[in-house]
Formats: C-alpha cells, sequence, structure tokens
C-alpha cells in the first residue's frame, strides 16, 4: 500500500513535535509557538572567486525559540540546504538542548554551496561573507553558531575573527567549534562521537546487549561517525562497517580503523580500504549488526528500508535520519531507535561549556570538559528513560515530552501564554 512519506525535514520535525504534544496534553497556543522559528533570515552573500567573476551564494539563518536562552546551533555548507531543512534542523537543536538541560534555545544556519568546489580563498570569503550578512542578529547573548556538516573550526575562526572586527571588540562566546588557541574548548572535537558512544553505552545497558564484540554499522565518516567509531571501537565493539559520500566499506569481523584512517588521510576516502567489501550508503544500512549509527544526513531510515534494518539499536548521530513512518515500523519491529536530539547532543553540550569558558575566561581541563559531557549526558538518559518507561511512546517521543516539559515551563514563567 502506497504511504504517505514525510520527507520534508520541516514536516518531519513539526509532526514529531505533534505526537508529543498530544501525549502530554501540551497547551495548543504553547504547541502553536513551537511549530516555527520565531525568526528566520535568508540572505545573499557575493564572494569574489578566484578567476575575478563574482558568485552569489544563498545563506540562511533560523532561531526556533528563545525561550529559554539565546539560540544555538551549527552552520552547514551544503548544495542541499533549503530553508525548510535550517527551520527544521533549528527546531531539533531546541529540543536537544532542552532535552539536556542547557539554557538555550534551537538555531541553525545553511549556505547553499558545495565546498568541495571551492578554493581555501574563496572557502574564506564565503564564510566572513556569511558571518557579515547576519552580524547584526548573532552574538554571545543572542545566537551562537558552531559548526556542522562541512563546516570546521578554521570556517569557526574566519567568522570570529570578522564578527570581531564588524563589532570592534573580541566577543569569543559568539561562536563554538573554534581552535583551541582562540579560544575553543579542549574535547569538542571528539565531544559528538563521544556523546553518541555514551549514549549507545546506556542503551545497551537497558536491553542487555554486550558492547563487547557488539558489531556496529557506522553511516557518514566526518566529525560525528569518525569520532563514534573510535569510541565504541575502545569500548569493546566491532565496527563492521563505515562510509562516507563515496560510498561505504564493509568487513564482517571488523575494520581496522587505523587503515580506513590511512585511507581516508591518502585518497580522501573510506573507499578501497584494503581487505574491505565495498558497499552503497544504502546497502550499509541493511547490513548485518547489532548497532547503526546513521551519522550522515536526514531521511535515510524511511518506510521503504526500516523493515529490512538488522539492528537492535539504532543511535541517531545525524539529525533527523530516521522518518516518522520509519519510526513506527522500528518500534512494531522492537528496534530501539536512541532519538538524534539526544544522542547527538554532545557536541552542543560541549559547545555550552566552550562557551561557559568564554564568558568567564577561565579554561579546564579535557578530563574537566569529559567528565562534565559524561554527567549530563547520562542523567539526560535516565530522565528520558524514566518518561520512556511511564508512557506508551517510543524514546523520541519520550526525549521530546522532557524536552518540551522544560521549555513549556520557560514560556509559561515569561508569560507568553497567560
Ligand atoms: N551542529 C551540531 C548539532 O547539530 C552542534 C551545534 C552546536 O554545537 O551548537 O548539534
Amino acid at each position: 500500500m502506497e504511504q504517505k512519506q514525510h520527507l520534508n525535514p520541516l514536516e518531519v520535525a513539526q509532526q514529531q513535535l505533534e505526537t508529543a504534544a498530544n501525549h502530554l496534553k501540551l497547551d495548543p497556543r504553547i504547541h502553536a509557538i513551537l511549530r516555527e522559528p520565531k525568526r528566520f533570515f535568508e540572505v545573499s552573500i557575493p564572494v569574489r572567486m578566484d578567476d575575478g567573476s563574482v558568485r552569489v551564494f544563498k545563506g540562511y539563518r533560523s532561531q526556533h525559540c528563545d525561550a529559554i536562552g539565546p539560540t544555538k546551533g551549527g552552520i552547514r555548507f551544503h548544495p542541499d540546504v533549503t530553508p525548510d531543512e535550517v527551520k527544521a534542523l533549528s527546531i531539533w537543536m531546541t529540543f536537544k538542548c532542552g532535552v539536556i538541560g542547557l539554557p538555550y534555545g534551537g538555531g541553525k544556519g545553511g549556505v547553499v554551496c558545495n565546498p568541495q568546489e571551492l578554493s581555501q580563498d574563496e572557502l574564506e570569503r564565503l564564510s566572513r561573507g556569511y558571518i557579515r550578512a547576519i552580524a547584526q542578529f548573532v552574538g554571545a547573548d543572542k545566537d551562537i553558531p558552531a559548526p556542522d556538516v562541512n563546516t570546521n573550526p578554521q570556517i569557526m575562526a574566519w567568522m570570529v575573527d570578522e564578527y570581531n572586527e564588524i563589532k570592534g571588540h573580541s566577543e569569543p562566546g559568539m561562536i563554538t567549534g573554534k581552535p583551541i588557541i582562540i579560544g575553543g574548548s579542549l574535547g569538542r572535537g571528539a565531544a559528538t562521537g563521544r556523546g553518541v558512544s555514551i549514549a549507545t553505552r546506556e542503551a545497551a545497558k537497558k536491553v542487555g546487549l554486550d558492547l563487547k564484540g557488539a558489531k556496529v554499522a557506522v553511516q557518514g565518516y566526518g566529525n560525528v561517525g569518525s569520532h563514534a567509531a573510535k569510541f565504541l571501537h575502545e569500548m569493546g565493539c566491532k565496527i563492521v562497517a563505515v562510509s562516507d559520500v563515496k560510498g561505504g566499506i564493509y568487513a564482517e569481523n571488523g575494520l581496522d580503523l587505523a587503515a580506513v584512517d590511512a585511507q581516508l588521510k591518502q585518497t580522501g576516502s573510506v573507499v578501497g580500504t584494503p581487505g574491505t567489501v565495498a558497499v552503497t550508503n544504502k546497502e550499509l544500512l541493511e547490513l548485518p549488526c547489532d548497532i547503526l549509527v546513521p551519522a550522515a544526513l536526514e531521511n535515510q531510515i524511511t518506510a521503504e528500508n526500516a523493515a529490512n534494518l538488522k539492528c537492535k539499536i539504532v543511535v541517531e548521530g545525524a539529525n533527523g535520519p530516521t522518518t516518522p513512518e520509519a519510526d513506527k515500523i522500528l518500534a512494531d519491529r522492537g528496534v530501539l531507535v536512541v532519538p538524534d536530539i539526544f544522542a547527538n547532543a554532545g557536541g552542543v553540550t560541549v559547545s555550552y561549556f566552550e562557551w561557559v569558558q568564554n564568558l568567564s575566561n577561565f579554561y579546564w581541563t579535557e578530563e574537566e570538559v569529559n567528565e562534565r559531557l559524561e554527567r549530563m549526558m547520562v542523567k539526560a538518559f535516565n530522565e528520558i528513560w524514566d518518561m520512556y518507561q511511564k508512557h506508551p511512546v517510543d524514546m523520541r517521543t519520550a526525549s521530546y515530552m522532557v524536552s518540551i516539559n522544560r521549555i513549556a515551563e520557560a514560556i509559561r514563567a515569561k508569560g507568553w501564554v497567560p
């Protein structure tokens, strides 16, 4: 039977919110506030290209909800960025910050571009141009960007430099994910992957899955996937598959991650690592494994393939990798989905630590950062698990419920809803 598929990320986010709102019997006025971003900016960024021509890029910034604090969320550089995607990602950031209990609401930015086709100089001019275009609307107490897909500490460095030049003062807390030397936090680079591994460990404990020898497939080998694979390997898991934009690799008895990293360094892709079998990104999702970590883009696990997944647990390193239809199929099949808004919250949690360090000008050791991350993630996991036990919902809805309760309390306290 033909089903209506939710593939527009904004519709997905709104549908997830609605499911949780219904279970909570949320005040419809608060629900209405949370359905849409409070502000959304569209900007045009003229960039001088190396050949002397000028190209105009589209950029967006969405500020979803500032009930609890300033908005927070990364900037994505990708050819497929759309306004609805950026809005959805900002909604997910609100609930991500809420579920951990960070003093932020959600924001997100995006630039429609293919960074692979840009030179370093062009990438710098585009990054500076984007922050110039939105400089009036961001800041340490307003809206705090960070890295996301295809953006990194170098890009954050250009952006904070441009911002400081415009404002005439140094404000390191206006952006996170910076290089350590200019106010970045120790542990930020690995934080999202570390958080994914903590989420996996806690979920595995609950379902009685021993991580020693557990088979893990990771879709995406960027900042999230590569670190998640490394930490899960350290916990005793066998990483049987990883992938990047060029495709995936599989080794039934576990990949040699050092060889994968060497291949990536040499060729720019994990594909072709000796002793591995080539698989597509689609095939990777259906490989035999205990734990599947989608750590790439949205809409990977859908009504089409959810029934074919072999894993016991899905841990969402990416934002929005599973559609609502797929969630239902997986729940019916008894596959536990550890949702993005919790599973990948390690990144924004250490971004919060970076911001705190910037505001206080006092810097922590890596151990302090990692210990605090561990504590906050485990606490949030237990709150979600409690909610999940008490209500007939999946873990995603339970996570939204924990988060919505906090945000609704702030909205009421501020009198937005009398
Ligand atoms: N882009 C990351 C995310 O989706 C990190 C955001 C941040 O650190 O503010 O959670």
